[in-house]
């Protein structure tokens, strides 16, 4: 018998994995009183020692099993933890309520996190009311130990493991990659948050939004997870699970045919050359990034600098790692996209910016905005960009413009950064191109007035899909309206690339959408020539676009933003979204 459940699919190239479950447990398990008699002290102070113990052994055991090369913030990560397990306050005290209160050990535990809690929610120090999520994780852990759940866990690997868990944040992404999982399942989030797209362009089948996934899975049931299609199955039969591992090795032999398209032009049918160009974030990136050929990076996303950090990188880190990029990339041109700290990349953000953390992040102070509000964050990082412009091609690109005067803002701080560095003789190459990404309804509306200001531009549509559509890339409640080929989107997306026409300002594109090649037909006949996206989809975006004919398309896309308002084009544009069927235009 086999038993499915469906969450949303992220989509990833390598899209199915077979494996055993591991479930993550993450603070989830309601903690009660539970009193003991006096005699039970000694019994219950040991146990609880052991349970301390045994949360070492296994965090320990994790961060061996981390390579040497891992970027070093997530080995801090992993210290950190280490550290408030070795904290009297965290492992002492509640030895002491178990004497003093006779109560279990689980209890006093308990006792201990919250007036640790209390103590960080009361300071000044905004960074350091933060801390108390690490607390919270070192206490889950030992009430893991506690439940004895971890005990045989200990020795046990993550490798090839499907791991299962409420929620998973891009760190934890990373780090489970490192580990070696073979997928991941969570029971919350979208398929456009900053996990799931980490997910994707590391290559991680998994599925998000699987409500009560929990109640379904079980530790070390084989399960498949089938992350094109978004399905979790679990009691597979011999014959699905015959039918997946062939799926398998179709994908890997898949795969290995599109490598032949390396060193290929990305031609139309009708001779028009499509550029191609890959989204990095992570060290691994570049590699695969030359290794495909691209024409140039469309975004490197550089909040990866600030994952599990306790202070942010200064200028010399911010130069070292987009050195490491350029050189690695060996003229390859490069776009390094500006902090976009906040809304669904909660990395040091939370830090600086906690209260609007819990109102609505993605429509709080992130990215350009928290850039220019804090520039004793955002100068280490200018005038690092500019330093490395010494090096090979870059561009600068601001994140979530919204009104002209961030660009006139960040030009003026580009410039005294430039400056500065003139004045204290250090070499800063050629002037660097400002761009920025159009993903804020209120920007692609008067896309004209920023097309002049700009030398590129770059519509995100992870984003401006969310806001133009009032829907929260993370919530997967709402995930079912989010629609690329919305009409309203669609308008957008073709006024965006209007005004760079008009204005003779290049417009590419680097949201999920670019990557996906149902929207190619859709995207070349409105014109759009340059694409950016996770390097694992590249090459059958190119092995599509040698298919298509961009004149033609362009006829036919015309004729159906002519049609928008018509009821039968939204209803067949949305069947088309929801079922990722055939493309009216390929079959016109
Ligand atoms: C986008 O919003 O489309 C985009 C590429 O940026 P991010 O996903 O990093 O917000
Ligand atoms: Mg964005």
């Amino acid at each position: 018998m086999t038993i499915c459940c469906t969450g949303i699919a992220i989509g990833t190239t390598r899209g199915i994995a077979i494996g055993e479950v591991h479930l993550l447990q993450r603070g989830c398990v309601e903690i009660t009183p539970r009193f003991i008699d006096a005699a039970s002290i000694p019994d219950e102070v040991d146990r609880f020692c052991q349970a301390v113990s045994i949360a070492r052994r296994q965090l320990r055991s994790v961060r061996n099993k981390i390579p040497n090369n891992t970027h070093s913030d997530i080995v801090a990560f992993i210290d950190t933890h280490m550290l408030i397990l070795n904290d009297a306050a965290l492992v002492e005290m509640p030895i002491e309520h178990i004497k003093e209160k006779c109560c279990g050990a689980e209890w006093a535990l308990q006792l201990q996190r919250d007036m640790l809690v209390q103590m960080f929610d009361e300071m000044e120090d905004t960074y350091l009311r933060t801390r108390k999520d690490d607390v919270d994780h070192a206490v889950n852990q030992i009430q893991q130990a506690l439940r004895q759940e971890v005990e045989e866990e200990e020795n046990e690997d993550l490798q090839g493991k499907i791991i299962l868990a409420q929620d998973l944040t891009p760190a934890d992404t990373i780090l489970m990659r490192h580990l070696g999982i073979a997928a991941f399942v969570t029971e919350s989030g979208g398929p456009m948050s900053h996990t799931a797209i980490l997910a994707r362009s590391l290559g991680i089948p998994a599925v998000v939004g699987v409500h009560h996934a929990t109640r379904h899975l079980h530790n070390g049931e084989l399960t498949i997870v089938d992350g094109e299609k978004g399905m979790v199955l679990v009691a597979a039969d011999e014959g699905t699970l015959s039918h997946y591992r062939h799926r398998i090795e179709v994908e890997r032999q898949h795969a290995r045919s599109l490598q032949r398209l390396i060193g290929e032009p990305s031609v139309t049918i009708d001779g028009t050359a499509i550029c191609l160009m890959a989204n990095i974030e992570l060290p691994e990136d570049i590699d695969a990034t030359r290794e495909i050929g691209a024409d140039g990076v469309g975004l490197y996303r550089t909040e990866y600098l600030f994952v599990n950090r306790n202070s942010p990188p200064d200028e010399e880190e911010h130069y070292q790692a987009y050195l490491r990029v350029v050189e690695g990339l060996d003229g390859i041109p490069v776009t390094i996209r500006t902090l976009d700290l906040g809304a669904d990349k909660q990395f040091y953000s939370s830090h600086l910016n906690p209260e609007s953390s819990v109102c609505n992040p993605a429509l709080g102070l992130r990215a350009i905005r928290l850039c220019l509000k804090k520039p004793e964050l955002f100068y280490p990082q200018l005038r690092a960009i500019l330093r490395v412009a010494a090096h090979g091609p870059v561009r600068i690109m601001i994140p979530m413009l919204c009104n002209l005067w961030e660009v006139y803002q960040l030009k003026a701080m580009i410039e005294e950064a430039r400056m500065s560095l003139t004045r204290q003789g250090v070499s800063i190459g050629e002037p660097v191109p400002i761009g920025g990404m159009i993903e804020v309804p209120a920007a692609a509306l008067a896309a004209g007035a920023f097309a002049k200001e700009l030398d590129f531009i770059s519509i995100g549509t992870n984003d401006l899909i969310q806001y133009t559509l009032a829907i929260d890339r993370v919530d997967d409640e709402v995930n079912y309206l989010y629609d690329p080929l919305h009409p309203s989107v669609l308008r957008l997306i073709k006024m965006i690339l209007d005004a760079g026409e008009r204005h003779q300002v290049p417009v590419s594109m680097c949201g999920e959408m670019a990557g996906d090649p149902l929207f190619l037909p859709l995207l070349l006949g409105m014109g759009l020539r340059e694409f950016s996206m996770q390097p694992g989809a590249l090459l059958e975006v190119k092995k599509t676009i040698r298919t298509l004919d961009s004149e033609k398309l362009s006829g036919q896309v015309s004729h159906l933003l002519s049609r928008l308002d018509d009821a039968e084009t939204a209803v067949e544009l949305s069947r088309i979204s929801h079922t990722r069927n055939s493309w009216p235009a390929q079959s016109s």
